[in-house]
């Protein structure tokens, strides 16, 4: 009987591994795609508002260089024009140090240093604005030695604030840059980071990958070549077939042995018949000695392969019909299936007995002459016609029976016969133990007459 539903089956069970291994390779693809994301965005990051940082800082830092010398510049003018050029360009820088300190700011600089650097850059202002007075009145003719020295105070004033602000937008520069640095150092390590978790979930896909080998190398491959191989081999063995699961291959096996098993109960009949068929076609049935078709047969083989002559006798029940006629058929068969039996254990293993047809039996009996033969024979016939034999209840009676003999030898043949001469030397053999039977019944019945001559293979 078949199993169904017990258990998952095949189908299920792969369908389960694929799956399990397209979203274990899915979650591979979104974990690499969202981490390549993330670094894509540290990078361009640290491409744009980190570089542009940089460079803003790097400009601050120039601007404010040149202050100091445009200070000194302004200091220095003896001429109005020269004031004005002076003026107009330390306005200039300092309007440019505002606006990319503005962009620090924006760019998320730290605001206690972009605080410092507007307040530098406000007193810078101021200063300037002073200077730039001072030094339009000494221009004018005021040489007074007071003016002078607020001027040069001034001037101080404004090359120290230059410096200020070039030592604080130094600061920006240099923390922009350390940032920079660590920012790379962070993106590195994210890098590698990324590379093992990479390699760990490679690893891990690879691992299943192969555990799904090995499951379906064990579980399916190797369950079908076992069952080829047990339905190849020569006897098939109905215990070796894999039926304990209930998946696909189990089932399939079920089916198999069952096909198997009714081959071999199949075979099992068609051997037992032809066993029949062969006793039948060599025995009969009454009495269950050979037939005429086996003892032919035996004769053939015997003269072909025996070394000592063979002798043919031919053996018939006297007044047989009476017994029929008088206790019926039946009892007639029971004699003839009684007398089989004493014939039988008359003669030697070796020797071969046949019931010839009706209440005639024949006897191949290889012996050293046709004396040995008569002997042998002759104490069958004795026992039998001393023999009682129950015809009916209560109703024994005795029975005779005429032989004939004859001597075949086909030994010491230098060539072996072919089939045509077998044929002739049988037929000659039966022939002349028949006409031996023939004179036995001639001359009174019950007693043994011999041929008078002896078969030679090699005359015929
Ligand atoms: P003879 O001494 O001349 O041989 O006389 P006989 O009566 O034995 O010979 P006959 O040929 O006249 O009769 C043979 C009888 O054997 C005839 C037949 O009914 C009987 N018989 C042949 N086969 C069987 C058989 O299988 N069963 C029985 N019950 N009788 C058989
Ligand atoms: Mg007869
Ligand atoms: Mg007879």
């Amino acid at each position: 009987m078949i199993h169904r539903h017990k258990g998952l089956g095949l189908t299920t069970k792969t369908l389960c591994l694929t799956l399990a291994v397209m979203g274990l390779i899915l979650s591979v693809i979104i974990t690499l795609s969202e981490s390549y994301k993330q670094l894509h965005e540290q990078t361009r990051n640290l491409a744009t508002s980190e570089m542009e940082s940089l460079m803003t800082s790097v400009r601050l830092v120039q601007q404010s260089e040149s202050l100091g010398n445009l200070g000194v510049r302004l200091t220095s003018a003896t001429t109005h024009s020269a004031r004005r050029r002076a003026l107009i360009d330390l306005t200039d820088r300092m309007t440019w140090v505002g606006q990319l300190t503005n962009r620090l700011a924006r760019q998320g600089g730290e605001p206690e240093l972009i605080e410092q650097v507007r307040q530098t850059l406000h007193q810078l202002e101021q200063n300037t604005a002073e200077l730039n007075l001072s030094v339009s009145e000494r221009i004018d003719g005021n040489t007074d030695p007071g003016l002078q020295r607020h001027i040069e105070a001034l001037s101080s004033n404004n090359r120290e604030l230059s410096g200020q602000l070039g030592v604080l937008v130094g600061y920006f520069s240099a923390n922009t840059r350390r940032q920079m640095v660590s920012q790379s150092e962070m993106l590195a390590s994210d890098i590698q980071t990324q590379r093992y978790n990479l390699i760990a979930l490679s690893l891990v896909v690879l691992l299943f990958a192969l555990l799904t080998g090995i499951y379906f190398e064990f579980r399916i491959v190797r369950r079908i070549l076992h069952l080829e191989r047990t339905v190849r081999s020569p006897k098939v063995d109905i215990d070796a077939f894999d039926t304990l699961g209930g998946d696909e291959i189990s089932r399939l096996s079920k089916t198999v042995r069952s096909y198997v098993q009714r081959i071999q109960s199949h075979e099992a009949q068609m051997r037992k018949a032809h066993q029949e068929m062969t006793y039948l076609a060599e025995h009969d049935t009454l009495t269950g000695l050979a037939n005429r078709r086996h003892f032919q047969a035996a004769a053939r083989r015997l003269l072909r392969e025996s070394r000592q002559p063979l002798c043919i006798a031919i053996g018939d029940l006297d007044y047989f019909k009476r017994i029929n006629d008088r206790y019926g058929h039946a009892a007639g068969d029971q004699v003839l299936v009684d007398l089989a039996r004493l014939l039988e254990k008359g003669i030697r293993e070796s020797d071969v007995l046949a019931r010839f047809g009706g209440e005639e039996f024949a006897f191949i009996l290889p012996v050293g002459s046709l004396e040995d033969a008569q002997k042998v024979i002759e104490k069958l016939r004795t026992r039998l016609a001393e023999h009682s034999i129950a015809a009916a209840p209560n109703q024994s009676i005795h029975l005779s029976m005429s032989f004939g003999l004859a001597l075949v030898d086909a030994s010491n043949l230098e060539q072996p016969l072919d089939d045509q001469r077998l044929e002739t030397l049988l037929d000659s053999a039966l022939r002349a133990a028949d006409e031996a039977l023939y004179s036995a019944k001639h001359n009174g019945r019950n007693q043994v007459e011999l041929a008078p001559e002896t078969l030679y293979a090699n005359a015929i």
